[in-house]
């Protein structure tokens, strides 16, 4: 009997945000594909023996999408019950809509189980809405990982500037100088508030803030690492007003993560 595979996002990090499905079927398993992003409270709880790691191999590069795609083929066909663990949730920039499509192409019975992506939840713990009935009546979820000089950015960052409402930024920190820089160019004011949200929910979560201009020597000063999201508009300024009654893991202060992982910049 082919076996069920799971594309479960694991929510932003904090093992209380996973949902209580994803929780369950964690359990249940056979075997958990996964890479860094979870993070380690939700990687370090799954027993190390279901536990496969399709992230960074030893030597630094990636697990090629295609052989991903074929293990979970292949455990399924074995009759393992299979989850897909993905940081946030599958279907934003986790490649959850190829391994989908692939597991449909051969006939692997599939489910997806949504989960809380951190481009909404990483910036509400840090005390961002990221759409406000004054501020921001749209938002926009855009990857930074994309070069914004190139000449067929899939990203317009004109467009986006253009819009009035709030920018997400995911894969973001390497590139912030080039799509901070495009944004102005478009005309967008360099006083915009901006906040940089590291870890969000993990236990040494960073917050830095600035503004489209001051945000880039932010990052440097703080030393802001992947995994984090740019939050680009008025609600970014919402943090410095509340941060002193921010309970829980809303604060900040700890020092960076010293391992191999990349945050998923690279996705
Ligand atoms: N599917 C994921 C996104 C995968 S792309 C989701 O829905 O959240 C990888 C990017 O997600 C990282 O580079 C970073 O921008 C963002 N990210 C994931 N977890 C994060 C966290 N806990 N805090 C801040 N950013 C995070």
């Amino acid at each position: 009997m082919t076996g069920t595979v799971y594309l479960v996002g694991s929510g932003p990090g904090d093992p209380e945000l996973l949902t209580v499905r994803a929780a369950r079927l964690i359990d249940e398993a056979d075997v958990v594909l996964h890479d860094k992003l979870p993070g380690p409270e939700i990687l370090d709880r799954i027993p190390a023996e279901k536990r496969e790691d399709v992230g960074k191999r030893a030597g630094g590069e990636r697990t090629p999408q295609s052989e991903t795609n074929a293990r979970l083929v292949e455990l399924a066909e074995a009759g393992n019950d299979v989850v897909r663990l993905k940081g946030g949730d599958p279907f934003v920039f986790g490649r959850g809509g190829e391994e989908m499509a692939y597991l449909a192409e051969h006939g692997v019975p599939f489910e997806v189980v949504p989960g809380v992506t951190s481009a909404v939840g990483a910036a509400g713990v840090a005390g961002i809405p990221v759409t406000h009935r004054d501020h921001a009546s749209s938002v926009s979820f855009v990857t930074g990982h994309e070069d914004p000089t190139k000449d067929e950015s899939a990203v317009d960052w004109g467009a986006l500037a253009d819009t009035g409402g709030t920018i997400v930024v995911l894969m973001g920190v390497g590139k912030l100088p080039d799509y901070t820089r495009a944004l102005r160019e478009a005309g967008m004011d360099p006083e915009t508030p901006v906040a940089l949200v590291e870890r969000g929910t993990w236990p040494d979560m960073r917050v830095a803030t600035g503004t489209l201009d001051t945000i880039v020597d932010a990052r440097d000063e703080h030393g802001i690492e992947p995994p984090a999201i740019t939050v680009i508009g008025e609600v970014a300024a919402s943090r410095d007003r509340v941060v002193e009654f921010l309970q829980g893991r809303g604060g900040d202060g700890a020092t960076p993560a010293d391992d191999d992982s990349d945050g998923g910049e690279t996705a």
